[in-house]
């Protein structure tokens, strides 16, 4: 419908122009200088107008100055309207005479009524109409804290519909598209809540006001009062413009990359307080000229990060360095247009709003990749390990699944490297000496594969390609392509990891394990790859850094020993465990002298479960102590019932070594020895050798508290496993039980026969008793009692019993 009307006033409106208003000279018009006590009518009639003012009263200036505009008398009544686009200046009066008389006056142009009626905005606009053969005079009066520029224009008819229509829509398209990238950074910012971007959407802001304020807009937006403060603080809104974009400038840098000086921010930041403070409190022409300084410290500062930005290359940073040549050329045209520097026309007039716009939008795409990036950094941090940048667990479980199905080799084969001496190396240097020295370790055996082709290469989001998947703090892994190859790589990863490394002073060797599993013959998912991978990686051996390939009898083992785990976890509660006695006798003498408690598990699914294989195992899952518990409470209780048990014969008691480095077993143990009242010279621990005996604190306050409480110890299985001499001391053993190994081959095998010979003769000449197990024939008993072994005990003596039989033993 506008846009009708609009054709039909251009083509009927050119018909009707009769005046020419080109001839009447707006550029240079007669001024005056207004004296306080001048009244209207002296203004009117005898003010000494000069057309050598004019030039003066275009920039800040404390008077009321005035204008004067005289028409060319027309033939016939006509109307011109004049166009005046400052909105900046604080009164702005016209009054139209016509023969010297007062017609009309308007304050501010036709539309001060925007607030009520008028919907939209097409500036300030004064229609005159000019009477034939009558003197036509505009006087315009203007005065302002700001620059008093004015910038006027006459239009008729047709023109003046253009002209209106283009300047809505000029300010509607600048305004609406300023607003929706305002719109579309806070939605940015709402995503990544970067302080940098707060302080930019500051900016958008105070841009935004400054826009509406400069075109006018704002009394549209605001009521008169806040326009009218607007207006007033404007260089006060410049300076927090400024800061703001200084604000953004050192904390956006930063993100792409490139440093800003910090140390100066804090006073930077005074000097934005103190250009406030002045902003506010002196005259704006004071201000105005501080701004411009602060104006062109500014744009030295943000082109200097910005070309340093723009030189290392970032897509981020080259918008932001646009933007901010955007910012610089709009805010210079426009300052230098207030400072009638440059002249104020159609060009000058749209600069601010147009490079403003240009701004925004390289801000816009700035952010947008910026955003990208950040996408591609989080991306990198859950797909990579931090400290070597290599692909890492969920790589391997959520992105490798893809990879894979894409690839059509027959088979291929996951290798698992385990650094086992990692955490040797967190507890002799710290947990991060050990990662430092661990992540350099993998990221140079990463490096020793990247030439090989056989290996997968696995590709990360920011185009890098990797051979190693770091699975855990001491795992590693990677993809053979090749069947035939893998042999060759599993040595060539051998040879790198047996070279030493130098840690601190020393030539360190790196332990480790190394398990492999083929897919899909082997296992047809990644999950299954990995836990056959790790099986066979876990799997104990003798030699380490020695290969282990998955095959289907190790899994089982595995799927076997947690069953049993599991089964035995219950069985604790449900009595299903008990205990048998197996005696010992005075190899002399033949008579009992006491007997060994061996537990017995008796499982409804399994059956009968032996001691040597559900032992170990609860001793690797820390299930040992509850079973040592239960052992200890039941067989204490059992004695109390029983006073005779204990009368001149031991009950000895396994005990494993781990419960041994439990703080406070030794306490526990004995508490309850004195809460059933029984003798403590008649209880022996047996602890079978390990390596843990080694320099363990608590366990030597626990073997000192069993001495202490009078409980006697003995060195189970003495002879095999990591038997030390050292032991003896250390638990001021009192009793030695040779290994049935060396006795039931002491009559066949002749260095056995020494090893138990001298066993026995060393236990003598220390005053410790010694006690022969698994004594299986009479031969063998003879030959133990000939070589002054004081104790027997085996098959061929006693097999174990249970509690009642042991007991009717002795009762007999
Ligand atoms: P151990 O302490 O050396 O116990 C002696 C083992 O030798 C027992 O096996 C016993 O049945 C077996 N034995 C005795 N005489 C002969 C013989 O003449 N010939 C042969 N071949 N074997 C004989 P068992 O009961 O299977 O126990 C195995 C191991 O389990 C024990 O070795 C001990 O280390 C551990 N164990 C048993 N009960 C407990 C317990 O309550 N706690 C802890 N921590 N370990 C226990
Ligand atoms: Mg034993
Ligand atoms: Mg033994």
């Amino acid at each position: 419908m506008k846009f009708f009307l609009f054709l039909f006033v251009l083509l009927f409106g050119s018909y009707a122009q009769a005046y020419d208003v080109d001839k009447v000279v707006l550029s240079s018009l007669p001024t005056y200088v207004q004296k306080d006590k001048d009244s209207l009518p002296f203004i009117f009639s005898k003010a000494p107008f000069d057309k050598a003012n004019y030039k003066a009263s275009q920039r800040f200036s404390d008077h009321v100055i005035w204008h004067k505009i005289h028409f060319p008398t027309p033939n016939k009544a006509v109307t011109v309207d004049l166009q005046m686009n400052n909105y900046l200046i604080d009164d702005l009066d016209f009054y139209f005479l016509q023969n010297g008389k007062q017609t009309e006056h308007w304050r501010r142009g036709a539309n001060q009524t925007w607030q009520n009626q008028v919907a939209y905005y097409n500036g300030i606009w004064i229609q005159l109409t000019l009477q034939p053969e009558q003197d036509n005079t505009l006087y315009i009066r203007k005065q302002s804290r700001g620059p008093l520029l004015t910038p006027m224009q006459l239009h008729q008819n047709a023109d003046t519909a253009i002209t209106k229509l283009s300047t809505t829509l000029f300010w509607t398209i600048a305004l609406t598209s300023v607003l929706v990238l305002l719109a579309f950074n806070f939605i940015i910012f709402l995503q990544f809540r970067y302080a940098a971007f707060g302080y930019y959407l500051a900016f958008h802001c105070f841009i935004l006001l400054s826009l509406a304020m400069m075109m006018g807009a704002s009394r549209w937006f605001f009521p008169e009062f806040i326009h009218h403060w607007l207006i007033e603080s404007k260089v006060t809104l410049f300076v927090l413009a400024a800061w703001s974009l200084y604000r953004f400038t050192v904390g956006f840098l930063p993100t792409v990359r490139v440093q800003t000086p910090t140390h100066r921010r804090y006073w930077v930041d005074c000097i934005f307080f103190a250009y406030l403070l002045i902003s506010v409190f002196f005259s704006e022409k004071i201000s105005a000229i501080l701004f411009i300084i602060m104006q062109v410290s500014m744009i030295i500062f943000c082109l200097r990060y910005g070309l340093k930005s723009y030189r290392e290359g970032f897509i981020a940073a080259r918008f932001y360095l646009f933007a901010i040549i955007m910012v610089s050329i709009g805010s210079s045209i426009n300052s230098m247009m207030y400072w009638d520097i440059v002249p104020f026309n159609n060009i000058t007039k749209t600069a601010l709003p147009f490079c403003n716009f240009l701004e925004l939008l390289g801000f816009a795409i700035a952010f947008t990749d910026k955003a990208k990036q950040i996408e591609l950094n989080t991306t990198l941090k859950i797909q990579t390990d931090g400290s070597t940048g290599l692909p890492n667990r969920y790589y391997y479980f959520e992105v490798l699944q893809a990879k894979l199905a894409s690839m059509t080799h027959s088979d291929l084969a996951l290798v698992m490297i385990e650094i086992t001496s990692h955490s040797q190396l967190s507890q002799a240097y710290g947990p991060n000496q050990a990662e430092q020295a661990t992540s350099t370790l993998i990221k140079n055996l990463d490096n020793s594969l990247a030439e090989m082709d056989s290996v997968l290469s696995l590709s990360l989001p920011n185009n890098t390609t990797r051979k190693l998947v770091r699975i855990s703090t001491n795992k590693v892994a990677f993809i053979c392509v090749s069947k035939q190859e893998l042999a060759h790589q599993i040595e060539s990863v051998q040879r790198f990891l047996d070279t030493p490394i130098l840690i601190g002073h020393l030539d360190f060797h790196y332990q480790y394990n190394i398990g492999s599993a083929l897919y899909p013959s082997q296992s047809n998912t990644l999950d299954s790859l990995y836990q056959n991978a790790l099986i066979a990686c876990n799997y104990s051996r003798v030699d380490i850094g020695t290969w282990q390939p998955f095959n289907q009898t190790l899994k089982q083992n595995y799927a076997h020993q947690l069953h049993l785990l599991t089964l035995l976890t219950q069985d604790l509660k449900s009595g299903c465990l008990y205990f048998e006695i197996q005696p010992q006798v005075n190899l002399a003498t033949r008579q009992i002298t006491g007997g060994e408690v061996l537990l017995r598990w008796n499982n409804k699914q399994l059956g009968q479960v032996s001691p040597g294989e559900f032992i170990p195992l609860a001793e690797q899952a820390g299930l040992i102590c509850k079973l040592t518990d239960f052992v200890i409470f039941k067989v204490f209780k059992w004695a109390a019932q029983h006073p005779k048990l204990l009368e001149n014969r031991t009950l000895s008691l396994n005990i494993s070594a781990l419960d041994m480095l439990y703080e406070g077993f030794a306490a526990r143990v004995i508490s309850l020895q004195q809460y059933y009242q029984l003798p403590a010279s008649q209880l022996v621990i047996e602890i079978t050798e390990t390596s843990i005996f080694e320099n363990s604190q608590v366990m030597f306050d626990n073997v000192n508290r069993f001495h202490k409480a009078g409980f006697k110890l003995s060195i189970d299985d003495f002879g095999v496993g990591y038997s030390s001499m050292q032991n003896l001391i250390a638990l001021q053993t009192n009793e030695l039980k040779v290994d049935r190994f060396f006795v039931a081959q002491s009559l066949t095998d002749k260095s056995s026969a020494i090893l138990c010979r001298n066993m026995i003769q060393l236990s003598s000449e220390m005053g410790i008793i010694s006690v022969a197990e698994g004594i299986e024939s009479e031969e063998v008993a003879l030959q133990l009692e000939q070589w002054h072994c004081l104790i027997g005990q085996g098959y061929h003596l006693y097999r174990p019993m249970p509690c009642e039989d042991y007991l009717s033993l002795l009762g007999s």
